[in-house]
């Protein structure tokens, strides 16, 4: 086997799925990683902004068209600057995919429906081994290879081994690499709203002390049956507090701050909560290893750059091994390894740290960074030029 993948989330799936498409013999195991394909899935209250630029890779694996069939695509970007006490209007601006000659910016997809595609499409295919119900529990390095060993007594021989385990990595921390982390005392609720206004395929962000609360269109389902997704950030004791209230104290505070933009609310499921925290590992890469994904970085919601992120490391990541393979190279060597590296830690880093200004900016709320927030909004949304070039820049 040429390449294992800890951790069969979206980005260890997706990843399995590209390279076991262009004939590597990969593979991968998770505790969640189920013996069957389920024949139908929860909807659960996640879901993903995709951007059109990162959407070829599921072309690659020949899913897109299974995706969009259950994905929105968003239009259009209203943005509102809530007033504090010291103001006394909100500003509200709403920036179009079609501005940039593109036909929206991004495509909301729920993550449990993604999950269930690449599952379906990792089934069919032959040199992709999926190891249900196990986990890494260990490795062992050699001069030509490394063994990795699963708790249900596996041990695997592989040219590299790829940690996808998520933002704890079992494969990080036991290949010793160290991470810088910032929590933000934040907590991201999650849910999904039934309303009675059409969304018109526009995600609304309204900005509010504590942190953006965001309604992202979803699929209409039947007669005027309207939904979106909702990323509602909160400072944790105020999250913690909420997820004290009832179904319907909920929704009415939902009600309160989502601004009549959706009409009448509804919660079609309860709230679940994620801390936020920005995480950057050291290095994405170890002796035959290397790190993608939340693995390598975490990033708050704010922005909805996370998974689009770690999508161009499985982009980057696919492209040297391939090239390696191709030309007979030593998939985990230390050359290999050094050109992922080198491809990634610029953009990981840029991105991290815009992701990061942008949720301490959003989340001020002093008189001095309500006053900035709120100029510079109005003089970047309202300046053709900026405009258009900020929203190039966000969504490429
Ligand atoms: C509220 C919220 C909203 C978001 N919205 C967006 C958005 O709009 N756009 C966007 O781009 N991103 C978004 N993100 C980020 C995105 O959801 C994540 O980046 C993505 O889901 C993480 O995927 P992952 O596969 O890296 O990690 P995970 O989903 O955490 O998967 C890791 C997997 O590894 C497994 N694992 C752990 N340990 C082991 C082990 N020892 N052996 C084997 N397997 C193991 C786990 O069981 C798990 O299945 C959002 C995040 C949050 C919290």
């Amino acid at each position: 086997m040429e390449i294992f993948i800890s951790g069969a989330g979206i980005a260890g799936l997706s990843l399995a799925c590209l390279l076991a498409q262009s004939g590597m013999s990969v593979a991968i195991t998770d505790p969640n990683l189920p013996d069957t394909c389920p024949d139908n899935t929860e909807h659960g209250t996640r879901t993903a902004a995709i951007m059109n630029s990162i959407l070829p890779v599921y072309e690659q694996i020949d899913i897109l068209d299974d995706i969009k069939s259950y994905s929105t695509p968003l239009e259009s970007l209203r943005i509102v600057d809530t007033p504090a006490k010291h103001f006394k209007k909100p500003i509200e601006r709403v920036f179009h995919a079609r501005e940039i000659n593109e036909a929206a910016f991004s495509w909301n997809v729920p993550n449990n429906y993604l999950l269930y595609t690449l599952l379906k499409k990792a089934r069919t295919l032959d040199t992709l081994t999926l190891i249900p119900r196990d986990k890494v529990i260990g490795f062992t390095h050699h001069p030509a290879h490394i063994t990795v060993e699963t708790e249900k007594n596996g041990k695997y021989q592989c040219a590299l081994l790829v940690g996808a385990d998520g933002r704890r990595s079992f494969v990080r921390e036991h290949a010793g690499i160290k991470v810088n982390e910032t929590e933000f005392n934040q907590t991201a609720i999650t849910a999904i709203l039934t309303h009675s206004k059409p969304h018109e395929n526009i995600s609304t962000e309204i900005h509010k002390p504590g942190g953006p609360f965001t309604m992202v269109p979803l699929k209409t389902e039947g007669n005027n049956h309207y939904k979106s997704s909702l990323v509602w950030i909160e400072t944790t004791p105020d999250a913690q507090r909420i997820s004290h209230l009832s179904k319907s104290e909920i929704t009415a505070n939902i009600q309160s701050l989502s601004h009549g933009y959706l009409g009448n609310i509804e919660l079609e499921n309860m709230i679940q909560q994620t801390s936020i925290s920005t995480m950057k590992s050291k290095k994405i890469t170890g002796d035959r290893i290397a790190l993608i994904a939340e693995a390598a970085h975490t990033l708050p919601p704010t922005g909805a750059q996370g998974l689009n992120l770690s999508l161009r490391d499985i982009t980057s990541l696919k492209e040297i091994l391939i090239e390696g393979k191709n030309l007979g190279s030593d998939l985990g060597s230390k050359t290999t390894l050094d050109r992922y590296e080198n491809a990634r830690k610029h953009d990981i880093a840029l991105r991290s740290k815009s992701t990061d200004i942008l949720n301490q900016f959003i989340k001020q709320d002093s008189h001095f960074h309500h006053a900035v927030r709120r100029g510079a909004f109005s003089v970047l949304s309202d300046i053709q030029p900026l405009r258009e070039t900020i929203m190039k820049k966000g969504f490429k």
